[in-house]
This record gives C-alpha cells, sequence and structure tokens, in this order.
C-alpha cells in the first residue's frame, strides 16, 4: 500500500485508540478536495424539511462518533473496503436551519463538485430532504440515476401545510424533475399503517417498485436477487431512511414505524448491491438524542461502511458467494 492510498483510510488504532481523538466519519481523515480520493463522506446536518420530531441536524455528528466502532474488512463481503477505496471525511456542508431552499441548493454544489472530481458521495443526514440536492447534482452529472430506497415510506407524499418540498415528497420532485429512471427504482421496507388507501398511488404511477417490509421477511433472499437485478442497468444511487429498520434497532429516528427490517436483513440487503454502479448514496433520518442506546448510529456507520464495500467489491471484482 503506497503512503497515498494509507493517507485515506482509518488512522490505525495503534496510533489513537477508538476511544481517542477528534471523531471523523469511519476514522478517515478530514479532507475536503475530492480530487484525491475516490469517495468522500459529508455531513448534511439539516432537519428543516421534518414533519414530526427533529433531531437529525445531530446525525452527521451522532454517526462520527458511533464510526469509532467501524471496521474495513468486512467478512461477509470478503473485501477491504479501504484497500481499493481512498477514502476522507470532507466536513458538514453549510445547512441552513431555516431555509430548505437555500440548503438544497448548497448540497447540490457540493456533491455536483465531489461528482465532477471522478469521486463517490456519501452523505449522511440529517432528514431526507437532503436527498433531493444529491439527486439534482448527481442526475446533471449521470443523466437519470436508478435508485434503492430503503425506507417505511414512499417519500412521494403531497405538500405539508401548504409546502411541497419535505423529507415526505423527496422522490415525487425527484421523478417530476426526471432525475430518476422510473423503472429502475425499488422502494423496500414500505409499511403501513397509511393516512389512506391512496397513499401510494403517485409511486405506483411513476412505475416504483415497492417491496415491502412484510415481503423482505417472507422471501430476504428473493429481494436480495431483485437489487441485483439492478446491475448493468445504469448509474444507481442509493438512499438509507433509517426508519426502514424496525424502531427496536434504529428508535433514533424521526417517524419510526413498528415492523420494519431487522438490522440483519437491512445489511443483507445492502450487501446485494456488489454490482450494481453505485454513483452516490446516503443514510439519512439518525435522531441520535432519541436513542440513548446509541444502536441507531452505530447502525447507520455499519450500513454506511456496508454500502461502501459494496463499491469497493464491485471495482475489485470480488463477488462473494451469494
Ligand atoms: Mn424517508
Ligand atoms: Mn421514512
Amino acid at each position: 500500500m503506497s503512503d497515498d492510498e494509507k493517507r485515506f483510510a482509518p488512522i490505525s488504532t495503534r496510533q489513537v485508540p477508538r476511544f481517542a481523538g477528534v471523531s471523523t466519519f469511519l476514522r478517515l481523515p478530514q479532507h475536503a478536495d475530492a480530487r484525491d480520493v475516490d469517495v468522500l463522506i459529508v455531513g448534511a446536518p439539516f432537519d428543516g424539511g421534518t414533519t414530526f420530531r427533529p433531531g437529525a441536524r445531530f446525525g452527521p455528528r451522532g454517526v462520527r462518533i458511533a464510526s469509532a466502532l467501524t471496521r474495513g474488512f468486512v467478512l461477509e463481503q470478503n473485501v477491504n473496503l479501504f484497500e481499493s477505496l481512498r477514502c476522507a471525511d470532507g466536513g458538514d456542508v453549510l445547512c441552513i436551519p431555516m431555509s430548505i431552499e437555500r440548503t438544497l441548493e448548497n448540497i447540490r454544489a457540493r456533491v455536483a463538485d465531489i461528482a465532477a472530481h471522478g469521486a463517490v458521495p456519501a452523505l449522511v443526514g440529517g432528514d431526507h430532504t437532503i436527498t433531493l440536492g444529491a439527486l439534482r447534482a448527481l442526475a446533471a452529472q449521470h443523466g437519470p440515476l436508478g435508485l434503492v430506497h430503503f425506507d417505511a415510506h414512499s417519500d412521494t407524499f403531497g405538500p405539508a401545510w401548504g409546502i411541497d418540498v419535505h423529507h415526505g415528497t423527496v422522490f415525487r420532485h425527484a421523478a417530476e424533475e426526471q432525475l430518476l429512471r422510473r423503472n429502475d427504482v425499488l422502494q423496500i421496507g414500505l409499511r403501513g399503517p397509511l393516512t389512506a388507501a391512496d397513499d401510494l398511488e403517485a409511486a405506483k404511477r411513476y412505475g416504483f417498485k415497492i417491496v415491502s417490509a412484510d415481503q423482505v421477511a417472507d422471501d430476504l433472499l428473493g429481494v436480495a436477487r431483485t437489487i441485483s437485478a439492478l446491475t448493468g442497468s445504469g448509474p444507481v444511487y442509493v438512499s438509507f431512511d433509517m426508519d426502514a429498520l424496525d424502531p427496536v434497532y434504529a428508535p433514533g429516528t424521526g417517524t419510526p414505524v413498528p415492523g420494519g427490517l431487522t438490522s440483519r436483513e437491512a445489511l443483507r440487503l445492502v450487501r446485494a448491491l456488489q454490482g450494481v454502479e453505485i454513483v452516490g448514496c446516503d443514510v439519512v433520518e439518525i435522531s441520535p438524542d432519541h436513542d440513548s442506546t446509541g444502536n441507531t448510529a452505530l447502525l447507520a456507520a455499519s450500513l454506511l461502511t456496508e454500502i461502501l464495500a459494496t463499491l469497493a467489491a464491485t471495482r475489485a471484482g470480488s463477488f462473494a458467494a451469494r
């Protein structure tokens, strides 16, 4: 491993113990310039698009702290993430608590800059609204994107209190702005109760493929194969809303819904992304103050690690047996 590669990997635990030092994503060096890395992880500490309980603005900080326990070699994927990908903590995008519009523009500009330098942007939220900024930037760069979206909710709903852009409308806007290849959109983990029978009509009209939490429980491998089938479809964005998980595993989120995925199901499905052309990803809706155990942030850090490991495995061409 060259000095250059070493520099963009986590700091050695022999040098700095896991409980010491300044917290960064995955114990990576702080480095803002995307041209030097393959993956730049940036925080988007924003919860101004939240419709229920706030707190996701503290998500990036919580994930940095929980990241102390992450490791690079993912056994189940047989890959060391940091051997093939130079990664860094790019800091936080300036998110303005009282302006969704300016926040989304700042996120769009930051993600556009990262992508323009050939690096993959990985965002840590923040509420789900932040994804719209990332999708705008990446669709401008790559054309319409496929999407693997883990969530309890479809986020294709209507305006709230007259405001059309919030964390529950992100993928309706993305579809209407032609940012997505609608037939390559998977929404995984959705469940009721819903407000009305026609709540998912917009998603169905767009051609999104909806995979309920029950379907995941009933046929985990089948759902994994559905994800893998996006291999070769073109550029794909991965968006993981922590409320896809059952609140037992991830209570620290803005709008928890019982009956969700287990940690193991979520990790298993994320690993199925191997081979898919991931051009950007995020983990969102982490609200650490609602989780005294710290588990939500730890899971978010783990999911981020696993998503990036699929990218490493895809690039290294080393596919674990499925
Ligand atoms: Mn969401
Ligand atoms: Mn949700």
